[in-house]
């Protein structure tokens, strides 16, 4: 039988592998949940871990997979107002509904499973390798963990139960014509009436899941307080003032239903308190989903890889498989090496907000603080790398299918049309690295590294990559000092080069200690210590000579302007 799980070696070696002894005590109370299913030891709950992911894994390759295709072709309907998915994705949700996969990482109090971000991280990816249009109703968990975490009692006892048996869903519904990158500018308007119930006016796009029986809306609630501070977010329930008004007609995740919905005078309920709805509210939710998008390129990047490998070992063309040309091999080892660079940053950065939300439980501290830090800077590095490491891998993919892979017949031309909007949604990756090279710019840099680069092992099979990985993260330190001299609009032009420097040292140092088991992670470590060297050799460069060239209205002015 088919499982993505136990068919990822490298998927399983990161779950394995992940700090578990530090995440599950908290997260678990030390073993004391009388619950007749919560583990009773760290043993036991990796077991549960396991167990679940093997679930899913087989549910994954032999219940979704399957159907994703004509998910892709059938694509989701508004039909009389209501919105009506591909029979064999409702299929599928409910069978992954009716598994008690609905309630991952919320308690269990309301049905949940209680289970640690770094196990649905792997969940998410192993559902986006299957059919990435599934995966955006799978992965509407946050929004369930942001009712729990910002909504009253009463509210979280409505809701949460029905959302982990999949009996309702949810949506997240912030972006409007005038108000996508920029969420300060949303105009939805909430008023408060005397008796202190809100009301929502105003119209929503892009919405995934917009037929959603729970909307968290994010509308503005101050008068006369402009931008982020005047805004609030609220949970909006499907019925009288909620409209869906009509569906996106899209590249990719055909399945998925993206729509537009109209608001008038809905009665809503706040999350959190009023005016904190953006920079805390919405800001916490967006960190859960921009995980989640990442672990969704990961998987969707496996599945165009697993195709590219197969294809091509059955290929011939001048007499010989084209795996056995030399530019092919540099195609599928570059993607092999990236898909395994973002798990593993895209891991690390779950395991580090599991660290985070146990301190949290734990009553804080400066602990805290430090983890708060890292996820900060971490979140947006894991989507940005994963998320442009799809469109190359899935790129790549349809090029080493020829003529085929342009074509309908093979599912890499899907592949690629689903990672295509995982760089844009949730955050594009220019929010991203933008949001990231302040806190790098801000003591990130040793945040991230020193400790790691003190403690890494130096295994014989990986031996020189240790000192080059060093000397790579001091070249990044002084181009981050360098920087520092100028403008925040040069440092938003040069972080995605930066962004790309500290991916590569990052995964470097995983491959690095993984290298003490294995002789392949050893030739993973060398290639990034050897391509990160590369990346912080030009980025120091650029950043040392002040080169704007690109975005300086001297240079960008003379060579753009004649495409007006
Ligand atoms: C299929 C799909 C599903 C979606 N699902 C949801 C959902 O469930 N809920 C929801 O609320 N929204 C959703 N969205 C909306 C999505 O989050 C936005 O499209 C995205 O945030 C970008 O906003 P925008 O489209 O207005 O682009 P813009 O903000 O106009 O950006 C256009 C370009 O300008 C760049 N740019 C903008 N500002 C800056 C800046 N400050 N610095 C550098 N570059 C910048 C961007 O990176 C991008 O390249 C979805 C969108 C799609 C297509």
């Amino acid at each position: 039988m088919a499982n993505f799980y136990r068919d990822n070696a490298d998927l399983r070696r990161r779950i394995e592998s992940a700090s578990w002894a530090r995440i599950l005590p908290a997260l678990e109370k030390d073993f004391t949940d009388p619950h007749e299913l919560a583990p009773k030891s760290i043993e036991e709950a990796v077991e549960q871990i396991e167990m679940v992911l093997d679930m899913i894994g087989a549910l994954a390759a032999e219940e979704v997979a399957p159907h994703a295709a004509e998910v892709d072709r059938a694509g989701a309907r508004l039909v009389d107002g209501r919105v009506v998915y591909p029979e064999p994705l409702q299929r599928a949700f409910r069978q992954l509904a009716d598994a008690g996969l609905m309630g991952f990482t919320l308690p269990r109090e309301f049905g949940g499973m209680n289970l640690p971000i770094t196990a649905y991280t792997a969940a998410v990816e192993m559902i986006s390798r299957a059919d990435a249009s599934m995966m955006t109703l799978f992965s509407l968990q946050g929004c369930g963990e942001t009712i729990h975490r910002f909504a009253p009692r009463a509210t979280r006892d409505r809701y949460l139960p029905r959302l982990c048996t999949g009996g309702i869903t949810p949506c997240m519904a912030l972006t409007e014509p005038n108000a996508g990158s920029a969420l300060g500018a949303v105009s939805t308007r909430a008023t408060q009436a005397p008796d202190g119930t809100w009301r929502l006016t105003g119209s929503k796009c892009f919405i995934t899941n917009g037929g959603a029986d729970v909307l968290l809306v994010l509308a503005r609630s101050e008068e006369g307080k402009p931008g982020g501070d005047g805004l609030s977010l609220f949970v909006v329930e499907k019925g009288k003032g909620v409209e869906v008004g009509k569906l996106e007609e899209k590249l990719g995740i055909h399945g998925s239903a993206t729509a537009t919905i109209n608001l008038t005078d809905a009665p809503g309920i706040l999350l959190g308190r009023r005016g904190e709805g953006l920079y805390k509210v919405t800001l916490s939710l967006l960190h859960n989903v921009r995980l989640e998008v990442a672990a969704q390129a990961v998987g969707i990047a496996q599945a165009a890889q697993k195709a590219a490998v197969r294809y091509a070992s059955e290929r011939e063309q001048f007499g010989r498989s084209i795996d056995q040309f030399a530019p092919v091999r540099a195609m599928l080892f570059d993607s092999a090496t990236e898909i395994e660079a973002a798990r593993a940053i895209v891991v690390t950065t779950a395991s580090v907000v599991d660290r985070k939300r146990g301190l949290e439980r734990a009553g804080g501290g400066e602990e805290l603080q430090r983890y708060e830090r890292l996820a900060d800077l971490l979140t947006p590095l894991s989507k940005y790398y994963a998320c442009e490491m799809v469109n190359s891998v899935t790129s790549r993919a349809i090029q080493i299918h020829g003529g085929y892979g342009y074509s309908r017949e093979y599912a890499v031309e899907r592949h690629f049309r689903d990672g295509r909007i995982t760089s844009i949604y949730e955050g594009t990756s220019e929010i991203q690295v933008g949001a990231m090279i302040d806190l790098l710019l801000r003591g990130g840099l040793p945040l991230l590294f020193e400790e790691p680069l003190r403690d890494a092992p130096e295994p014989p099979s990986a031996s020189g990559a240790l000192g080059i990985l060093r000397a790579n993260y001091e070249m990044v330190v002084e181009a981050a000092e360098s920087a520092k001299k100028a403008d925040r609009f040069a440092h938003q032009g040069w972080a995605r080069q930066f962004a790309d420097a500290v991916a590569t040292i990052l995964s470097g140092l995983v491959f690095l200690n993984d290298a003490q088991k294995d002789e392949r992670s050893a030739i993973l470590a060398k290639r990034q210590a050897r391509e990160g060297r590369r990346q912080a050799e030009t980025l120091l460069r650029v950043v040392r000579e002040g080169d704007r060239t690109p975005f300086d209205e001297t240079s960008f002015g003379p060579v753009v302007e004649p495409y007006r």
